[in-house]
């Protein structure tokens, strides 16, 4: 039934990412992985592992000493003196050792888990890096809810296993071959008893191990899953109240995660289902009490046995009493170790069980390669379309464009119109590089910009969107977004290039340092998570400054189409006019006074071009851009007729 289970519940818990030919998730070296992220603590771990072979040494001296204390008690040929004697002696090496055992620890520990918290935040940069590298249609494709669940809790199941796992399953090798060695020295016959066992623990323990790993990786999951529709209702918690979905929202989170209260919900059912993460960690618990249990049971019912055989063989003078107390708890000892051993075999399986996806994303190969392309630090402007054609990598069937050839010449300003779903946005995503065209070159300045690096992009490229994102830092930090990028990517400080007379400059270009001086931080307001505490022009007006910041020579605008309060909107328009000025301007356009300062418009239809020219011209010969005009341009038409 597992089996089958699995395998029909297997699509259902999917990422993309598997589905994906550039991943080669069969490659099951997680282990070797794991073991590798902490190459760089590995002088560290040599020492810690001098202080473990010490400790473990130290811990495991005790049951020798306890054995000669009783011994010595017991000894019928000493003196009542003699024995105090003894017993002290034993007592004060006792503690000597100790005491020195438990400093060595303190620095073991220290080492081990200080190595755990380097290799973890190690790892996630990685991640997050490599998740950042990606090109966009990997985010059209994984969510982010679910990138975030891999960056936090699946990185964090890694932190122990690659440094103090490694600790805790070297101390349990070498207390097993110590206690082992000693029960041996001890009593010979007694210890075949114990090496009888031994197998079959191991045996068990590794089988549990990957049925761990398997439960452990459908566990994370269905997590990851979880955390995707947390983080889009509470990123999206306006709208989630808008539709007061709050309930339906839960119920989706209430899905995945399981309900421990419905008692309909069943744990193990016998036909194909979704598993939540409640189920899976259910089925992982309780396979972990059968393995207590079972292994529990094996240790004790041994450890019955060997007292009794032990003590015959006390009885029949072949070993002190001191003797068996030794071994017996050098025995304890073994069993533990073997306990421990295989409770850090499962989770060193679920660690590797959790890296899966951590190292197919990290090892992930962007389709897109930003980096290492030809530098151009200044760009004069001039933009070639030549039959480009382009579907997005999710619908590959569907062409959005289908030779698109445009020229636009340098300081020349460029108007897409046509019915929405037309592909013009999609025209400005392949110019800023989100996407690669399927067919045809794109050129800027004569230069195919697949062979460019991407700090061409920050440097020339400036980007107003129709909805301006701003990130939730100071209003001065969202202006010099571009300005940091490029001062890091110099290896420079990321605050260093920043002159404030610049940044007060475009804002006043962009007509936003009115509004910001009266906020009474200025420019050091915080404008919310994603800039919700400004308004949709001020928004705008931020965007614009940021896009100039960097004086770029190609401006990609989409205009709004949502109506900002008239004063709002003048403001806006008047600083759009005036930073498209003396630079090439590709914009997406809804208003007529944009479309009549244009030197070309483009009407985009069905994926084709389907007339370009200035406006006269169009309106003189073009039906459709009449129809365009008169239909979806009604209220700038108003405004173009009014002024
Ligand atoms: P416009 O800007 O003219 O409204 P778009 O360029 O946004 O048109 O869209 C063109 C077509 O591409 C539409 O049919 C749209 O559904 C599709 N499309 C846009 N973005 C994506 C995407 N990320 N993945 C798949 N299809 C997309």
């Amino acid at each position: 039934y597992a089996d089958k289970a699995e395998h029909e519940h297997e699509p259902d818990l999917t990422s993309p990412l598997e589905s994906d030919s550039l991943i080669d998730s069969k490659k099951d070296n997680g282990g070797k992985r794991i073991l590798q992220l902490a190459r760089k603590e590995w002088g560290m771990m040599a020492l810690g592992m001098v202080l473990l072979v010490i400790t473990q040494v130290g811990s495991l001296s005790v049951p020798y000493f306890i054995g000669k204390l009783i011994d010595a008690i017991s000894d019928a040929d000493m003196s009542t003196e003699e024995k105090r004697d003894e017993m002290k002696a034993i007592t004060y090496q006792l503690c000597a050792i100790l005491g020195f055992t438990s400093v060595m620890l303190f620095f073991r520990g220290f080492i081990f888990n200080g190595a755990g918290e380097r290799v973890v935040s190690r790892l996630r940069i990685q991640l997050f890096k490599a998740i950042l590298q990606q090109e966009i249609a990997f985010f059209d494709k994984n969510k982010t809810g679910e990138l975030l669940s891999r960056l936090s809790s699946d990185t964090s199941k890694l932190q122990d296993a690659a440094t103090s796992s490694v600790s805790v399953f070297i101390r349990q090798c070498l207390s097993i071959v110590i206690a082992l060695t000693m029960m041996f020295v001890t009593s010979w016959r007694l210890s075949c008893v114990i090496v009888g066992v031994v197998p079959l623990i191991v045996a068990f323990a590794v089988s549990y191990g990957r049925f761990v790993k398997r439960l452990s990786k459908k566990y994370t999951d269905a997590l990851a899953k979880a955390a995707d529709i947390a983080n889009e209702s509470i990123a999206n918690i306006r709208t989630t109240r808008a539709f007061a979905a709050e309930d339906v929202e839960t119920d989706k989170y209430k899905e995945l995660i399981g309900d421990p209260d419905d008692p309909t919900d069943k744990v193990f059912c016998w036909y194909p289902k979704a598993m939540s993460t409640h189920k899976l960690g259910i089925q992982k618990s309780m396979g972990h009490g059968g393995f207590i249990g079972i292994l529990g049971g094996i240790g004790q019912f041994t450890l019955v046995g060997m007292l009794y055989y032990g003590g015959t063989l006390v009885l029949e003078d072949k070993m002190t009493a001191g003797r068996l107390i030794s071994f017996m708890m050098y025995a304890l000892n073994v069993g533990m170790s073997l306990a421990i051993f295989a409770g850090l075999f499962s989770s060193f399986m679920e660690a590797i069980g959790a890296s899966t996806r951590t190292f197919e994303i990290i090892d992930r190969d962007p389709a897109l390669k930003l980096r290492g392309g030809v530098k151009m630090e200044t760009v004069d402007g001039r933009i070639d379309f030549e039959d480009v054609s382009f579907s997005y990598p999710s619908r590959p069937d569907v062409a959005v464009l289908d030779k698109f050839s445009l020229e636009i010449q340098k300081n020349t300003k460029v108007a897409l119109v046509g019915q929405s779903g037309g592909g013009k946005s999609t025209v400005i995503s392949l110019l800023e590089r989100f996407y690669d065209s399927t067919g045809g070159t794109i050129r800027v300045d004569g230069k195919d910009i697949k062979t460019l690096d991407q700090s061409v992009l920050r440097l020339n490229f400036g980007l107003v969107a129709q909805e301006p994102v701003l990130f939730g830092v100071s209003i001065l930090d969202n202006i010099c977004y571009g300005v940091a990028a490029k001062q890091v990517g110099e290896g420079l400080d990321r605050n260093a290039g920043i002159s404030m007379d610049r940044v007060v400059e475009v804002a006043k270009m962009a007509n936003a340092h009115e509004f910001i001086s009266q906020f009474p931080e200025g420019y050091q307001t915080m404008v919310g998570e994603r800039g919700i505490k400004l308004s949709g022009g001020q928004k705008q007006r931020i965007a614009i400054a940021r896009a100039l910041m960097m004086n770029p020579s190609i401006l990609l605008l989409d205009e709004a189409t949502s109506a900002l309060d008239a004063q709002s909107e003048e403001l806006v328009q008047e600083a759009i006019n005036r930073v498209m000025e003396g630079r090439t301007v590709v914009v997406i356009a809804h208003r007529l006074s944009t479309i009549k300062n244009a030197d070309a418009i483009v009407l985009l239809k069905d994926h084709k071009i389907v007339d370009k020219g200035r406006h006269d011209e169009l309106m003189g010969r073009c039906v459709e851009y009449q129809d365009l005009v008169k239909k979806q341009l009604t209220a700038a038409r108003e405004e173009g007729n009014g002024a």
